[in-house]
């Protein structure tokens, strides 16, 4: 198990840590502020700096087979720490917080745009999400202009959590089809855009709205009868 310090403050860049273990899937800290793939965000690159100075690059974070696990992936080619030496675990933060600005607009392109999500993708500068909305004719100057409005509006942006039985009894706040919120914990973290939008996520977000800067939908796909890919980037 490890305090994974970026549910609880997603601009940590960096955190002491300690050495749990180092196998072929990567290396395992008792604490970590790199976020691992899942919901659509990819996992942080950064470095683990060992006490001489020296650095392991991190090519990738990815889950581990509990929750709380996190697997370090390190850089072809990168040293392998001792298992309990201390580390200082740092992110590529100008990246993360690129994703964070990213991810967090999808919260608002679900408040634009009705109709449940079958899918989604956040990259490096770009993001895309899928709707399932029936003969429905998106327009992407539209949705551009409604999301600039919700982001010039600088919405308070806070994570909170949910029990599985008020979740249950609340489906219509689960958006995403494909991905079901991970319930049996006996909770489940919520992303709260006050006013705005309410969803089960476990990624990482910006505090305020206006952090994401101007955006512009690049494009609208049709993927199947009922499927519209909405593909966005930083104006
Ligand atoms: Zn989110």
């Amino acid at each position: 198990m490890a305090e994974l310090l970026f549910r609880d403050d997603a601009y940590l860049r960096s955190c002491e840590a300690i050495v749990l273990g180092d196998d072929e899937r990567g290396i395992r800290l008792d604490r970590t502020v790199f976020y691992p793939t899942g919901g659509g965000q990819p996992g942080d690159s950064g470095v683990l700096r060992r006490a001489d100075g020296s650095t392991i690059a991190i090519a990738d974070a990815r889950k581990g087979e509990s929750v709380d696990e996190v697997l370090h992936v390190p850089a072809p080619g990168a040293a392998a720490p001792a298992v309990g030496e201390t580390v200082t675990a740092e992110i590529d933060w100008d990246r993360r917080y690129r994703l964070m600005r990213m991810h967090t607009c999808l919260h608002l392109l679900c408040a634009v745009i009705p109709g449940a999500v079958t899918g989604g993708q956040i990259s490096d500068g770009k993001a895309r999400l899928d709707f399932d909305v029936p003969g429905e004719a998106l327009d992407k100057d539209a949705i551009t202009e409604k999301l600039n409005a919700l982001i010039a509006a600088d919405h308070p942006v806070t994570p909170r959590w949910i029990s599985d039985e008020e979740l249950a009894q609340r489906p219509e706040l689960v958006r995403t089809m494909s991905v079901k919120p991970p319930t049996g914990f006996g909770r489940v973290r919520l992303l709260d855009i006050a006013g705005v939008d309410l969803q089960p996520c476990g990624g990482t977000h910006i505090k305020h709205t206006a952090e994401i800067g101007r955006v512009e939908v690049t494009k609208i796909e049709n993927k199947g009868r009922q499927n519209r890919r909405v593909n966005l980037a930083f104006a």
